[in-house]
C-alpha cells in the first residue's frame, strides 16, 4: 500500500495566506514566512526569487541604483505591495511537529568501513 517514493513534502496544502498549520501531506507544523532582499545601498525593495535554497534578488544589480549588494529581511505581516517582492518560505517547525523524521546520513558509497589497523609486522 504505501510504496509511494517519498520524496522531500514541498506542503502544497499549506496556503501563504494563513501563517502557520499542520501539512495534512507530512504532519509537520508549517511556518509561511515572507522574505524579501533589499538593496545595501538605497535600502530599496528588490524583487527577491529563491535559487539553490538562497533567497536572492531576481537581477544581478540594483534597478534604482546598480549596487549589487543587498541583504535579506523577514517580512513581518506581508501584505500586498511588499507580496510583490517577496518569496515565501514554508519553514518546518520540528518542535511543534508531531511526525518527527529523523534524519539518516547515507554513505555516499557502499564500502565497508575499514578499520585503520597498525602494521604491527617490522620484519
Ligand atoms: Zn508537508
Ligand atoms: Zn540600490
Amino acid at each position: 500500500m504505501f510504496c509511494f517514493h517519498k520524496k522531500e513534502c514541498t506542503h502544497p496544502k499549506i496556503s501563504p495566506d494563513k501563517d502557520a498549520g499542520y501539512c495534512p501531506d507530512c504532519g509537520k507544523y508549517i511556518e509561511n514566512r515572507w522574505y524579501l532582499t533589499r538593496c545595501n545601498c538605497c535600502n530599496v525593495k528588490r524583487k527577491s526569487i529563491i535559487k539553490f535554497d538562497t533567497i536572492i534578488p531576481e537581477s544581478q544589480y540594483c534597478p534604482n541604483c546598480g549596487s549589487e549588494h543587498y541583504h535579506v529581511e523577514e517580512v513581518k505581516s506581508i501584505n500586498f505591495i511588499d507580496i510583490n517582492f517577496a518569496v515565501l518560505v514554508k519553514q518546518v517547525n520540528e518542535q511543534r511537529s508531531m511526525n518527527r523524521t529523523q534524519t539518516w546520513l547515507e554513505r555516499e558509497n557502499n564500502e565497508p568501513i575499514k578499520l585503520l589497523g597498525f602494521n604491527l609486522n617490522f620484519s
